[in-house]
């Protein structure tokens, strides 16, 4: 059996298409979506995921706002920058890309984006909210809830499945096992410390891969017809490359998609995903004014 390709660059191009949808409605009402993207300092790998974003964003018709600080910028310099746009009611959402410089808490100053423009979903208050019944968030962090809308636009049923999550961090692993739990799956969550992560996956009609090891999770670790869903970036060398390296998952791709029903690929699953969760975040906030 070969799984089917989850699409990630398909499925986030409709949800970005739903989203300027969305933004054309708002503008008609004379709102118009704005997000404030925040950078400080100099690196590249930063730079880059910013300008994607506002590419993204001027093509859904959301306007953005974008702030550059020096890497020698000191913490009540940002936490003044964040503080002005948790103000501004032209700003809808704030992001502030991490990491930021050593000399700056990113705790405080993610403590500062406000509830309300919290597009990222990284604040403690939206995070807890996952964990509780009954609660909603403001906002669903990006990566976790792209992982669920993947499930979901690809027609795999979460309730009742049994899901395994590899990896507990706060911006995927936890997350996204909350909001699994939130749609009646059953969860194990497997970390650094885990024991028989093996055994734990072939029993997982969903395996969401979030730890950053390349080809960790083996074929035979599959249980045939499963789920999968591979968040992992991992860069590794590929000497038949032009750049001589390449980017795949945590999950053995060629060997998994014998045996899995559905697969996401690295590159083209989740990442695309992040992004579109992102406008659609901020198009949600812009609705709310
Ligand atoms: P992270 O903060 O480093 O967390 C890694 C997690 O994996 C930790 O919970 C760790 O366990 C667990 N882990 C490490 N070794 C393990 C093992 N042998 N067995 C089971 N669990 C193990 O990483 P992250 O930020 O969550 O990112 C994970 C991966 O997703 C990375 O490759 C990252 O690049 C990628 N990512 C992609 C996107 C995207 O595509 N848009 C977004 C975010 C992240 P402990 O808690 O015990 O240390």
């Amino acid at each position: 059996m070969t799984a089917e390709l989850i699409d990630g660059k398909a499925i986030a191009a409709t949800i970005r298409g739903e989203v300027k949808t969305g933004v054309d409605a708002l503008k008609a009402r004379g709102v118009n979506p704005g997000l404030a993207t925040v950078l400080v300092g100099d690196d590249p790998a930063s730079h880059k995921y910013v300008s994607m974003k506002r590419k993204a964003c001027a093509e859904a018709g959301i306007e953005s706002f974008h702030h550059e600080l020096p890497a020698t910028s000191t913490q009540a310099e940002v936490l003044a920058l964040v503080q002005k746009l948790g103000s501004d009611d032209a700003v809808h959402g704030i992001l502030v890309q991490l990491p930021l410089p050593k000399q700056v808490d990113e705790k405080t100053i993610l403590d500062a984006v406000p509830l309300s423009k919290d597009v990222d979903g990284f604040h403690p208050l939206n995070i807890g909210a996952l964990a509780m019944k009954g609660r909603e968030g403001d906002f669903k962090p990006c990566t976790p809830h792209g992982c669920i809308e993947l499930l979901d636009r690809s027609g795999v049923e979460i309730s009742g499945a049994n899901a395994v999550v590899l990896g507990r961090s706060n911006i995927v692993g936890m997350p996204v096992a909350l909001m699994l739990i939130e749609r009646n799956a059953t969860v194990t969550v497997c970390h650094s410390r885990t024991k028989n992560t093996q055994e734990l996956c072939r029993n997982a009609d969903i395996l969401i891969a979030a730890i950053g090891r390349a080809h960790f999770v083996k074929g035979d670790w599959i249980k045939p017809g499963a789920a999968i869903i591979d968040v992992g970036t991992n860069v590794i060398d590929d000497a038949s490359r032009k750049s001589g390296k390449r980017l795949v998952g945590d999950v053995d791709f060629a060997a998994a998609r014998e045996i899995a029903g559905k697969i996401t690929p690295v590159p083209g699953g989740v990442g695309p995903m992040t992004i579109a969760m992102l406008l659609q975040n901020t198009l949600r906030s812009a609705q709310r004014v």
